[in-house]
């Protein structure tokens, strides 16, 4: 067994950051070969795409960078409370209930933390970047500020730790399921699922939530499953043609990658601002 070294670690750190990006192109590139096939809109913006893939290869990186941040962080929580609480099965129909399990609360603990990003002002300044995309595509999946990648890999993720002593491949299948439903979700895809509309979360039922018309705000909040919405009363069930145009009230977007980066410090009361304080509605509005 060779001794861990820096240069090790450093070749470690380069393996996952290079595993993490080409996951990104897989996924945007599969995304992109089935919108081709049926897109909900024919016309969409090439530099907004462009503008989010080089943010999602920003986004990627610093993501990669905090692990070891978010990793320490979760064992000093879950060992600090106790972690482990229920101990879940491991093998045969038991990993199975296992994933189901973990799926579930994860689910739920996403579906918690979507609502607050619409709620509290702080975590919506982070969160109006995302919802910001005039044009609902694969790109727009990763365009996240890094902060809230942060808040939940050392606040959120933890508590599943905290619940469940679990093997950690069951962890990694729902991440995997997880992963590809987000990509899913935000593809440029006309899917009609009919009445299992409300089964999954799919392309429509998510397009709704990043709706710009008012009726639709604070709606479809689920990451996979629409049950919390129904449970909780957001569910909104897309009628069979309902694929409403997407983006902010007032169609306000980042035009370039400052304007992408410095988002959050530029939103004022709801609205972007300049960072010397003015008004930038004016100047990012771009239209369809
Ligand atoms: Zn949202
Ligand atoms: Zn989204």
């Amino acid at each position: 067994m060779f001794a861990s070294s820096p240069f090790s670690d450093l070749l470690h750190h380069a393996g996952l950051w290079l595993r993490g990006y080409a996951i990104v192109l897989v996924m945007m590139a599969i995304g992109a070969a089935l919108e081709r096939r049926r897109p909900i809109e024919l016309l969409q913006s090439r530099s907004a795409q462009r503008l989010n893939i080089v943010y999602a290869a920003i986004y990627t990186a610093i993501v990669e960078g905090l692990r070891p941040l978010t990793a320490a962080a979760t064992v000093a929580i879950v060992n600090g409370l106790g972690g482990g609480m229920v101990v879940l099965a491991s093998h045969g129909w038991g990993a199975l209930a296992s994933f189901v399990i973990v799926l579930l609360t994860i689910d739920v603990l996403e579906y918690a933390f979507h609502r607050l990003q619409h709620t509290w002002p702080l975590l919506w300044k982070l969160h109006s970047l995302h919802h910001s995309a005039l044009d609902l595509n694969v790109t727009v999946t990763l365009r996240h500020h890094w902060l809230e990648a942060l808040i939940k890999g050392c606040l959120m993720y933890p508590l599943v730790g905290v619940l469940f002593k679990v093997d950690p491949v069951i962890v990694g299948a729902t991440t995997f399921v997880f992963m590809i439903g987000n990509y899913f979700v935000h593809l440029n895809l006309r899917v009609d699922l009919g009445r299992y509309t409300i089964w999954v979360n799919n392309p429509q039922f998510h397009r709704l939530h990043h709706s710009s018309r008012p009726e639709h705000f604070d709606h479809n909040f689920t990451q996979l499953l629409p049950l919390w919405d129904h449970l909780f009363g957001t569910l909104w069930i897309p009628a069979k043609h309902e694929w409403p145009a997407t983006g902010l009230d007032d169609g306000v977007q980042p035009r370039s990658l400052f304007s992408a980066l410095s988002w959050p410090l530029r939103m004022h009361a709801g609205r972007p601002t300049a960072l010397d304080g003015k008004p930038v509605a004016i100047l990012d509005k771009e239209s369809k």
